[in-house]
């Protein structure tokens, strides 16, 4: 094996949508969308195509960033765009983290979040979400508390929260900001469903401390095109040079003409409320999914954001639902970085086509 790329193995989003692609199951797995992006997106793309076909600046194309400055209320100078969030995350860790450093994050996790931090050397440190009877997620800041010690570089945070669906609410980000001050901590907060919820808006977390957060965010969610592989890192002011020059290493820029799609498509997505008929269709798919979930005997969590729910049936396993009833599901112990895994959950995409997830409900009820 390769000596830095021992512990690597396929991801479990690659695998369950591997096994759906050979079982031809219905994939409520890994989470991107069944319907094309938008055609404003589309068009814009044709434009760029042909003309901005060179490399942009590390940093991303003035118009991008520009563009995400205006959208996220920030400068543009401080913005670096990368080839997707996941780039983004890596370049963090790369440039916050090395050896001996601890890094908090939650957990039901992200699975990436923690590669990354080894990757860099560093040591991921799990904070547990608990799961109460009635399915929320809830923090114990105390806990979080408690697992600071002097090794702890960064706190990572992820609202809405892939797989839960929670979205931490104003207070429980503040009680983080005033931790991360007392110790000195960087903020990650990676915000790639922020547009994508179905209560009150999200808080960011860079309005609360903007000195050290450094907000993650993404086209592919936003804009439904997950292979665009467009994401970005508005940075705390001064700190986007820096990290653009780390990512001339990565893949020195992200793909230009789609850059500039998606320059020319922010600004269309926020004056014509594409983001409020996306929340909408999916609200309407979530409610589709849970109840029909419901009808089958599951108990179903409802997300405050994502597009992912977490359900449990007795006699599911992810194995037997993408051979034998023929869907595809994440397992919820993909997401625990310590044993056990939380108590038999599944997340299931709800970002699909209605057709797709009554065909996927009506597998599941023949699989008894
Ligand atoms: N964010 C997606 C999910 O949770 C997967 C991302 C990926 O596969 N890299 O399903």
């Amino acid at each position: 094996l390769l000596p830095r790329a021992r512990s690597s193995q396929e991801s479990v989003f690659a695998r369950m949508s591997r096994l759906a692609g050979q079982y031809g199951a219905v994939n409520l797995g890994q989470g991107f969308p069944s319907d094309a992006p938008p055609a404003f997106l589309l068009e814009a793309a044709r434009r760029a195509v042909g003309v901005a076909d060179q490399y942009s600046p590390p940093a991303g194309l003035l118009a991008l960033r520009d563009a995400l400055g205006a959208d996220l209320g920030v400068d543009g100078a401080d913005v670096v765009v990368t080839a997707g969030a996941t780039e983004a995350l890596h370049l963090l860790a790369q440039a916050l983290y090395g050896p001996g450093d601890e890094v908090l994050m939650l957990e039901p996790v992200f699975d990436i979040y923690l590669p990354q931090a080894r990757l860099a050397g560093a040591t991921p440190v799990t904070v547990p979400l608990r799961r109460t009877e009635a399915g929320r997620w809830t923090l114990d800041l105390g806990e979080v508390r408690a697992a600071v010690t002097p090794r702890t570089r960064a706190l990572l945070l992820n609202s809405p929260h892939n797989p839960t669906g929670r979205v931490f609410t104003r207070a429980e980000l503040e009680a983080l900001v005033a931790l991360a001050r007392q110790h000195d901590l960087w903020l990650i907060s990676d915000e790639v469903y922020d547009e994508l919820y179905f209560g009150e808006r999200p808080p960011s977390l860079r309005t609360l401390a903007p000195e050290r957060t450094f907000t993650v965010g993404s086209a592919g969610k936003r804009l439904e095109a997950t292979g665009w592989r467009i994401g970005w890192v508005a940075c705390p002011p001064g700190l986007a040079g820096n990290l653009a020059a780390l990512r001339q290493v990565t893949s020195f820029c992200a793909p230009t003409p789609l850059q500039a799609a998606v320059a020319a498509a922010l600004p269309v997505a926020r004056r014509t409320g594409f983001y409020e008929g996306l929340r909408e269709g999916y609200a309407a798919r979530l409610h589709l999914l849970a109840a029909g979930l419901r009808a089958l005997g599951a108990e179903v969590d409802l997300p405050g954001g994502t597009y992912f729910l977490m359900a449990r049936r007795p006699g599911w396993t992810a194995a037997a639902l993408v051979e034998h009833a023929g869907v595809a599901v994440i397992p919820g112990d993909a997401f625990a970085a310590r044993q056990p895994a939380p108590g038999g959950l599944f997340r299931f995409a709800f970002c699909k086509a209605p057709a797709q997830l009554e065909e996927a409900l009506e597998r599941l009820g023949r699989f008894g």
